[in-house]
């Protein structure tokens, strides 16, 4: 098969982007532009746990990918968005078992 001769490789980001994860979706592992490809980030349900660990983006000055927020592409965004009422980690199962 022609692809599964794909260059397998590890995609290094500038140090100084702090804020956010880049763009990278959740389940097929793509990294896509955001203005072009249509995906965006889905907030699930939050865990007590992860409610306590997202409220130090309370605080100013701290920056970070908050729990719960996951990144989607085009293809994957809209499956997700239907499921932001799961916690992350059940969407994201119920999500890869879709697409295998
Ligand atoms: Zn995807």
């Amino acid at each position: 098969m022609l692809y599964s001769c794909f260059p397998l490789y590890i995609i290094r980001y500038k140090p100084n982007h702090k804020q956010m994860k880049p763009p990278i979706c959740s389940i097929c592992d793509k990294k896509f532009d955001l203005e072009k490809d249509n995906g965006g980030l889905v907030y699930f349900r939050l865990t007590p746990e992860q409610e306590k660990f997202n409220e130090r983006f309370k605080q100013p000055g701290f920056t970070g990918h908050p729990q719960g927020a996951h990144w989607f592409c085009g293809e994957h965004y809209e499956k997700a968005k239907k499921l932001e009422h799961l916690t992350d980690h059940e969407a994201l199962t119920l999500l890869n078992k879709a697409s295998d």
